[in-house]
């Protein structure tokens, strides 16, 4: 099993949402070509240290990294801070902080799903979670499992989106807020599936003056027209174009682990925009 291309700077492990172990998810990796990966995981760093075990015995390099949902009306806004130090305890209690949200959120919703009859269980979606960072899709899962949705996608498009009654809005970070937080630890912050955020000539800039550095330019779900407008997007911000699967392992989001172009020199700049005091050799 082999893929195309050795680069992916965004996968998710069952630290959050994924459906792999680290050292599972690294041992994929591996297997289909990949030689750096960025850890990814929702609000935690808790995964990576399994993940760079892995990694140094499979011959793959692995970027420490976490993704920050935000909450605004700039839609979808989710920021990748790459290269953090998971023995950084400061940012482990803003982490912590926000899983906790997590996990009141979701307990709100089953509430709400129940209320409106969709009877589903906080034990068996903490079940499904395994102790990782709780987030829709282990709600999702669960859903799908009682048989109250045909799919697990069909769950988000019916039950669990914005517009459905069981959603409860997330509390944390503003899409600002994401990108000082991660900047403030030493990372270097990318903006995930740009796609999927409102109104970009706007946001972007925002961002920016809050210390953006890169753009997920490559996605799997982007047309080549997308990719080359948030390209163009990089340009004119400076900012360096970023790629990666979002691989969870549920076949989401339109790519498997390593599925997509990523330019190697995109690691070398992503590095060079490391805050200098704490440019350590993570
Ligand atoms: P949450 O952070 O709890 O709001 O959950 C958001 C996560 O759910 C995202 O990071 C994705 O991993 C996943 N997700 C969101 N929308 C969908 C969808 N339509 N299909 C599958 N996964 C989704
Ligand atoms: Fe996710
Ligand atoms: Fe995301
Ligand atoms: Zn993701």
């Amino acid at each position: 099993m082999s893929s195309g291309f050795p680069i992916d700077l965004h996968t998710h492990s069952l630290r959050s949402d994924g459906a792999y172990s680290p050292e599972a998810l690294v041992a994929r990796a591996a297997q289909r070509g990949v030689h750096v990966q960025a850890l990814s995981d929702h609000d935690t760093l808790s995964g990576v240290a399994e993940a760079m075990a892995a990694g140094s015995r499979l011959g793959v390099r692995i970027i420490p990294a976490t993704e920050l949902n935000t909450e605004s009306e700039w839609g979808d806004v989710h920021i990748l801070g790459y290269f953090l130090d998971p023995a950084d305890a400061a940012l482990e209690d803003r982490l912590r902080w926000l899983r906790e949200h997590r996990g009141r959120r979701i307990e709100l919703m089953v509430e709400k799903l129940n209320a409106l009859g969709y009877a589903v269980s906080l034990e068996r979606v903490l079940e499904i979670a395994q102790g990782g960072s709780l987030g829709r899709p282990h709600l999702a899962q669960a859903l799908f499992e009682a048989g109250h949705v045909p799919t697990y996608d069909a769950a988000f498009d019916t039950l669990i989106n914005k517009s459905s009654p069981a959603y409860v809005s997330r509390v944390g970070l503003t899409p600002v807020e994401a990108v000082r937080l991660v900047v403030e630890h030493g990372g270097v912050p990318s903006l995930a599936h740009p796609g999927t955020a409102f109104d970009l000539p706007m946001l972007v800039p925002l961002l920016v003056a809050a210390g953006l550095a890169g753009i997920e330019a490559y996605y799997g779900v982007h047309s080549p027209s997308d990719t080359a407008a948030f390209l163009r997007l990089a340009i004119t911000h400076g900012l360096v174009p970023t790629g990666g699967s979002d691989f969870h392992g549920r076949g989401e989001h339109g790519a498997e682990l390593g599925g997509l172009f990523v330019p190697p020199e995109s690691i070398g700049a992503l590095e060079a925009r490391r805050p200098m005091a704490s440019a350590a050799s993570i």
